[in-house]
């Protein structure tokens, strides 16, 4: 017989004695990988009370951006659009009214903006493509969900909490890794 490798062992076929029947030195066997796992250091933490620390270089669910004042930074040019190659984002662009200024920071703004989370793959080149800064990956990651629908974030599942009305729910939603326009 001519072997493929040196790893094959010769099987033996004949009848098992009665010791062998009772399995007890291979269920003793298992149990002392059982109980050898028992003093062992967890690898599996206790989600969603526990959670991991993210690598810093960690990139997870999208923000949209505001600027110090409050005002939304998107101007709705669609560049994050062309380069994600999911095709995960779309937007619809509308024009600011004179009275809109303290909510829109440039002359367009996107009155719609969706991401398609089951698209999405977290690349980051949304961020690198905006112009704006207005778009960033934060270091949370989008909850699981019953339905296809749950999965499409809308602008206002994006948006950072206002800066000045909600200090504290902005800050933690910058988290560590923020945008270029806050370091
Ligand atoms: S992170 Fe990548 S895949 Fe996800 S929306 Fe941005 S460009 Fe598209
Ligand atoms: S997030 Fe940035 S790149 Fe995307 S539409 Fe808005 S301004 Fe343009």
């Amino acid at each position: 017989m001519q072997a493929l490798t040196n790893r094959w062992k010769l099987v033996s076929r004949k009848p098992m004695t009665v010791v062998e029947r009772l399995y007890l030195w291979n269920i003793f066997k298992g149990m002392m990988i059982t109980f050898s796992h028992i003093f062992k250091r967890k690898p599996t933490v206790n989600y969603p009370e526990q959670t991991r620390t993210f690598s810093p270089v960690f990139r997870g669910l999208q923000v949209l951006n505001r600027d110090e004042d409050g005002r939304e930074r998107c101007t709705a040019c669609g560049l994050c659009a062309v380069a994600c190659p999911a095709e995960a984002i779309t937007m619809e662009a509308a024009e600011r009214l004179p009275n809109e200024e303290h909510l829109y920071k440039e002359e367009k703004y996107a009155a719609k903006y969706e991401i398609n989370m089951l698209r999405c793959i977290f690349c980051g080149l949304c961020e690198e493509a905006c112009p704006k800064d207005a778009i960033y990956l934060s270091q949370t990651f989008a909850p699981s969900n019953y339905s296809r629908q749950g999965f499409i974030y809308k602008k206002e599942d994006l948006l950072i909490p206002h800066p000045i009305e909600n200090p504290e729910a902005f800050e933690k939603a910058l988290g560590e890794r923020k945008p270029k326009t806050i370091n």
